[in-house]
C-alpha cells in the first residue's frame, strides 16, 4: 500500500507514520527526517538545507524528488510506505504522479490530517523526540512518565527541533497555506482524498486512519 500524509506542520503526520509503521509494517519515508539526517553528518548538502529549514521555507522540488525517488527504489519499499512530508508543492505532486507510473506502482490513499491552525502553535512548539528511537513527545499533550527519560527505550538524548521556533512555524503555516494546501483539489479530484479529524486524541486519529483506509487489516478494498 502507498499511502501519502498531508497536513500542516504540527498536524501530526509524524506520529500517525509511526503508527502506521508499527501497524503495517510500512517504512516511513519523512522527507524532514532525511533532511535532519543529513544536517546531523554535516556535510554541504547538509548545511544547505539547514539554512532552508531553518527559514521555514521549502527546499527546490528537483531536489527532493530526486530523494525520494532514490528512496523508493531501497528493497524495503517492494510491499509499498507511507510518505510523511511529501508531496509538498504541486509540481512534487506531479512529479510523484510520474514516478510511481515509471515504477508501475500506484498510490492508495492520501490521508488529511486536519486541524485548526490556531491549535498548531502550542502544538509545535511543546514538542520533542528521542534521539534514540524516533518516539514523538510533548509537554503538555504527551509528557514522558519520568523527565528527560524516553518512555520507549529509555534514552536521556531527548531533542527539540530548531524550526519548531513561534516564529519560523508562522512561516512554515504560510508555505503550507499557499503551497502545500493547493495540492488538496488535485487528490480530491482523483477520489484520492480521506480527512481524518487532526484535533482528536492520538489514538482516535489512528482510529479513524484505519476506517479510511478500510479497516485493521490494511485493505483498501475489503470486498475484492
Ligand atoms: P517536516 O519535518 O516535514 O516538517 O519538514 C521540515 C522542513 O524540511 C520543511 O519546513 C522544509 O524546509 C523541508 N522539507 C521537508 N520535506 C520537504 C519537501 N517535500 N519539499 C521541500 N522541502 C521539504
Amino acid at each position: 500500500m502507498i499511502l501519502v500524509l498531508l497536513g500542516p506542520p504540527g498536524a501530526g503526520k509524524g506520529t500517525q507514520a509511526r503508527r502506521l509503521t508499527e501497524r503495517r509494517g510500512l517504512p516511513q519515508l519523512s522527507t524532514g527526517d532525511m533532511l535532519r539526517a543529513e544536517i546531523a553528518g554535516g556535510g554541504a548538502f547538509g548545511k544547505q538545507a539547514a539554512a532552508v529549514m531553518d527559514s521555514g521555507r521549502l527546499m527546490p522540488d528537483e531536489i527532493m524528488t530526486g530523494i525520494i525517488s532514490n528512496r523508493i527504489d531501497v528493497a524495503d519499499c517492494a510491499d509499498g510506505f507511507i510518505l510523511d512530508g511529501f508531496p509538498r508543492t504541486s509540481a512534487q505532486a506531479g512529479t510523484l504522479d510520474d514516478l510511481l507510473a515509471g515504477k508501475g506502482l500506484v498510490l492508495d490513499a492520501v490521508l488529511l490530517l486536519d486541524v485548526d491552525e490556531e491549535a498548531l502553535v502550542e502544538r509545535i512548539s511543546g514538542r520533542f523526540t528521542c534521539r534514540n528511537c524516533g518516539e514523538g513527545y510533548h509537554d503538555r499533550f504527551k509528557p514522558t512518565a519520568e523527565e528527560g527519560r524516553c518512555d520507549k527505550c529509555g534514552s536521556l538524548d531527548l531533542e527539540r527541533r530548531p524550526d519548531d521556533s513561534a516564529e519560523t512555524v508562522r512561516e512554515r503555516l504560510r508555505v503550507y497555506r499557499s503551497q502545500t494546501a493547493p495540492i488538496l483539489p488535485y487528490y480530491e479530484a482523483k477520489g484520492l482524498l480521506r480527512r481524518v479529524d487532526g484535533m482528536a486524541e492520538i489514538g482516535e486519529v489512528a482510529r479513524q486512519i484505519d476506517v479510511a483506509l478500510g479497516g485493521e487489516s490494511g485493505s483498501l478494498f475489503p470486498n475484492g
